[in-house]
């Protein structure tokens, strides 16, 4: 069996994607065949820059600006329908992963944390909100998976990449009508966050997350924001704490108009300690947190902010 790794160097965070891709490497992919490593990247110098590297050999794909479709179109023309492809932890990989999949009529599983191909391609990943281990077995190659985020994390070997091609991405398929690009606010370590601050649908407004985000930086923490604040644009998708989002295990969360749904709530039950303010002392989230505060959350957070301040 053979595998790639498909390195995104437009990401902030590519260092920690990288290794993440070694540990896995060294963890399921001793014995197998290495193939090369797909560095998608605005120009060659970006991957000689990298001088630390996963696979001895790199195809570059270079655009200057990132678009899923012209790097789909150049990673398809590569893809050996026998082969492993492993794309990192994070919204690209995944993306890439099951448009890939999709794409050659292959498989694909997002979010996977190990792997066996002895007789089959089969991999596990965390289901149910984490409470279950599920193993799939891979149909039809080419077999895509993404990994899942807060992987072990192996230090790289040193040494370079040998470029051994590049491959310039065309412009946008015709399929695509019109393109507009938003620029995303960088997660800013809401993963690692000691301190969160996760507002939900009962602050009412994006003036209030705005607040709360400030909060949070005086807190040395981050804002995260439920589904239904999301939703209503007071916060980037990024933000978003739960299932459909961020699993997050700080020391303290502090919920702020949450009512603590079962979706939600999956994403903090990890944290060591859980504050919740909510108006209605009967919400769901009241009876899970270790402090309850059942009031308005406006005059509870200034005078936390103030606290802070001080
Ligand atoms: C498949 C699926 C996946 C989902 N994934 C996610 C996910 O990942 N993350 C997620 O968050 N949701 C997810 N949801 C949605 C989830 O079920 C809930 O609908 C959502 O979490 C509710 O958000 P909320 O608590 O902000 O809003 P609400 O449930 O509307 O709660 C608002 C709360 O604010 C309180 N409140 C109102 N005013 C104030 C005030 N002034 N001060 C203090 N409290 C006040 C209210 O009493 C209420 O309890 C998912 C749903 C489905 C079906």
């Amino acid at each position: 069996m053979r595998y790639h790794c498909i390195i995104d160097a437009y990401s902030e965070d590519i260092i920690r994607q990288m290794e993440e891709l070694y540990a896995f490497k060294t963890a399921f992919l001793q014995e197998a065949e290495e193939g090369v490593s797909y560095v998608l990247c605005r120009n060659r110098t970006v991957v000689e820059r990298l001088g630390r590297r996963i696979s001895g050999s790199a195809v570059a794909i270079i655009a200057e600006d990132y678009s899923p479709e012209s790097v789909l179109e150049a990673l398809g023309k590569e893809t050996d329908l026998e082969d492993i492809y492993i794309f990192g932890s994070g919204i690209c990989g995944t993306e890439l992963s099951v448009r890939l999949a999709a794409r050659m009529k292959g498989s694909s599983v997002a979010a996977v944390h190990g792997l066996e191909w002895k007789e089959h391609v089969t991999v596990k990943k965390m289901v149910y909100a984490s409470h279950m281990e599920g193993t799939f077995r891979m149909k039809k190659g080419p077999y895509c998976i993404s990994l899942a985020k807060g992987m072990d994390r192996q230090e790289l070997e040193h040494g370079t990449f040998h470029i051994m091609k590049e491959m310039q991405c065309t412009g946008l398929p015709e399929s695509v009508v019109s393109r507009k690009t938003t620029a995303n606010e960088a997660a800013g370590g809401l993963d690692e966050a000691k301190v969160v601050i996760a507002a939900g649908r009962g602050i009412r407004n994006k003036e209030n997350a705005d607040y709360l985000r400030e909060t949070a930086k005086a807190l040395g923490g981050e804002l995260g924001v439920s589904r239904s604040a999301a939703m209503n644009a007071w916060a980037p998708m990024n933000r978003m704490i739960g299932v459909s989002g961020a699993m997050l295990q700080p020391d303290i969360c502090i919920t702020a108009g949450v009512s603590g749904a079962a979706a939600f709530y999956a994403g903090i039950e990890k944290s060591k300690f859980i504050v919740a303010i909510n108006t209605d002392g009967q919400a769901p989230i009241m009876k899970k947190a270790d402090v309850a505060v059942a009031d308005d959350f406006v005059p509870v957070v200034k005078a936390l902010r103030e606290l802070a301040e001080r």
